[in-house]
């Protein structure tokens, strides 16, 4: 049977970029976890629920119809809404709504239910400590603050983003704090994870390095 892997880390620390590389290498599936809290920003702001307000959150996520499909898409009630979560506005919105037990909890559910059969490379800040608690491998991925905000410069002049370096780096600055300082499953490396600093790393490296441990731990 097929395992499930765990990568965690602050934002922009190149977890998505890496997943997608193993799972492509693997014959693997990919779950972006933040795109889920990105679909639950999303809908709030859409629907004009206040980010505090947990009771409606939670009804809110349970008359949602998401689907995270193979090939990396979100589907929102019908809509591809995979650009639309990438803005900076919603990156915050999501830490922002990630903060509440009730959201985490059915999200967590949602995630643990769809990686259920094993095959499957989840990213996220809880994964190795929470969703994927018995996972074989546990990456900790981190990466400087300034080579994170570096890194997404160049990811959103790619994708037609707003691309300013200062304000970035204060963002990813303010979601690191907020995401290590929260009440639940705070961001946190877990104790079996192993750590890996990608600040001066290649993306080859960096799957390099994690297809040596993917083997180490568990033979494949
Ligand atoms: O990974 P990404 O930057 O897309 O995640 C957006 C936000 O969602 C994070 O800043 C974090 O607050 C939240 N998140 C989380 N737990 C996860 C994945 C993301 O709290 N497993």
């Amino acid at each position: 049977m097929k395992f499930n892997i765990a990568i965690d880390g602050p934002s922009a620390a190149g977890k998505s970029t890496i997943a997608d590389l193993l799972a492509a290498k693997l014959g693997y599936n990919h779950l972006d976890t933040g795109a889920m809290y990105r679909a639950v920003a999303y809908q709030s702001l859409k629907k004009g629920i206040p980010t505090d307000d947990e009771k409606a959150i939670v009804a809110m996520i349970e008359a949602m119809d998401l689907q995270m499909t193979i090939d990396g898409k979100v589907i929102l009630d019908g809509e591809d809404i995979s650009d639309q979560i990438r803005t900076e506005e919603i990156s915050m919105r999501a830490s922002d709504v990630s903060k509440l037990g009730g959201c985490r909890k059915a999200l967590v559910a949602m995630q643990q239910k769809i990686c259920a059969e094993g095959g499957y490379i989840l990213d996220g800040r809880d994964i190795g400590t929470v969703v994927l608690k018995d996972a074989p491998v546990k990456i900790y991925m981190v990466a400087s603050a300034e080579a994170r905000a570096h890194r997404r410069v160049l990811q959103n002049q790619e994708n037609g983003l707003e691309a300013d370096y200062d304000k970035i780096l204060e963002d990813i600055k303010a979601r690191d704090y907020q995401d290590m300082h929260r009440e639940v499953s705070p961001l946190t490396k877990a104790e079996d994870a192993v750590e890996i600093d990608t600040s001066d790393m290649s993306i080859d490296e960096v799957v390099d390095w994690a297809l040596k441990l993917i083997a180490e731990k568990t033979g494949e």
